[in-house]
Parts: C-alpha cells; structure tokens; sequence
C-alpha cells in the first residue's frame, strides 16, 4: 500500500465479537471514516422524501432493491473527503450489499486495503450478549454489570437499557442466521481480496493489538 492513499478497512464479525468497538478505536487512530451499511438505510428511511418512505416501507418488508442500496451507499461514500480512508462496518448481512460495497469502491477508485473478520465462538457471543445493552437514542453497545438495568450513555446521555427480548434462544436464532448469511458474503469476499482472521475471544487490547500489528507490519 502507498502511504500517500487513504487506508480502507472492512470489518466482519458477530454481535458479540466486539467489532463496533475495535472499529471505533481503529478509527481514531487512523483517522477513518465510520460507515455502516444498517445506518445508512436507517438515515435514509428517515428521510421525509418520497424516496425515504419508499426505503421505509421496503425496510419493513425486509427487502431493500440492491440498486437502492447502491444509490444510498454512493451517495454517503461521496461526502467522504477523497483524502480520508473508510472504516466500513455490517457490510456482510447480505450479498447484494458486499457486491454493492465492491461496486462503490471501484467506482470511487478506492480498494479494501485491509478486510478483518473476528472470529468467536458462539458459546462467548452468547456469554457477552446476554450482558449487553443498547443506547435507544445512538444505539451505542456497552456490556453492564449483573443485576444493572440500565444507566446513562457515556456517548450521548441517552438511556441505555438491556433488551428485554434478549435470551438465549433469541441469540442462537441470530448467530445462525450471521452464519448462514455471513458464509456467501465471505466467500465472495475471498474471491477478490485477502480476509484476516482475529481471534476476537480475546480482551479488547488483545484484540486491538493483533490488528494494529498486521497493519503496522503489512504497511
Ligand atoms: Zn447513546
């Protein structure tokens, strides 16, 4: 890689895995750019346009065009300063959405410099899952302490409370549908780049650790 270009990263990984938090920390020291795929239909579904009540109401349906996501994805990409690299998140949930992601790059002239997937086993997603809260206001995710129900959002003074429909049948439910969906969005992923494996069981600085090193020393 030149270090005159901007650094791309894709991160993958499960809830659990703890990869919006190596994202966030990635990102400031790297000065990146944070985009994800989930937030970005969600702004513009919020959107008080006829095109936003039409991302709405596909959302709802579970069923988002890909030429939709495309024109969604270019357009939040294009506001991004040409200089700055991209920390890009939740990119694996589906495959029109990685080949969406692929499109945008190239189109852009940007390639994925670096492409993480941390791994843990599903036994330890369910053990922090189970801990976790979720900000209503930013949906920032914190793992709280037994017996805390909910406490005041470090990010945005929001209220961040544990998910009531949050047990162990509900989890296993969605890391089989991350497994399922997640094994093709890889494989096309392999197809065209390098994938790296962390081992997110791991503490956080571990974690964050092994990656600074493959970047440091793949530089
Ligand atoms: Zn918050």
């Amino acid at each position: 890689m030149l270090s005159n270009k901007p650094m791309n990263i894709l991160f993958f990984g499960p809830s659990g895995s703890g990869k919006g938090t190596q994202a966030e920390i990635l990102a400031e020291k790297y000065n990146l750019q944070r985009l994800q795929s989930g937030a970005i239909l969600r702004k513009w579904a919020m959107e008080k346009t006829a095109f936003g009540k039409k991302v709405q109401a596909a959302m709802n349906e579970g069923f988002v065009p890909s030429e939709w996501i495309f024109q969604m994805t270019e357009e939040e990409f294009n506001k991004v300063d040409k200089n700055q690299g991209l920390m890009l998140e939740n990119f694996s949930r589906m495959l029109p959405e990685i080949k969406n992601l692929y499109k945008v790059l190239a189109k852009l002239e940007r390639k994925l410099d670096y492409i993480f997937l941390i791994h843990i086993s599903d036994k330890e997603a369910i053990k922090r899952m189970l801990k976790r809260g979720t900000c209503e206001k930013c949906e920032k995710v914190v793992v709280l302490e037994d017996e805390v129900q909910e406490i005041i959002c470090p990010a945005c003074t929001g209220i961040i409370k544990r998910r009531k429909d949050e047990n162990i049948e509900s989890i296993k439910k969605r890391l089989a549908d991350y497994h399922s969906k997640t094994s093709e969005v890889l494989d096309y992923v392999k197809a065209h780049d390098r994938l790296i494996k962390i081992d997110g069981n791991q503490s956080i600085e571990k974690v964050f650790q092994d990656i600074i090193s493959y970047i440091e020393i793949n530089k």
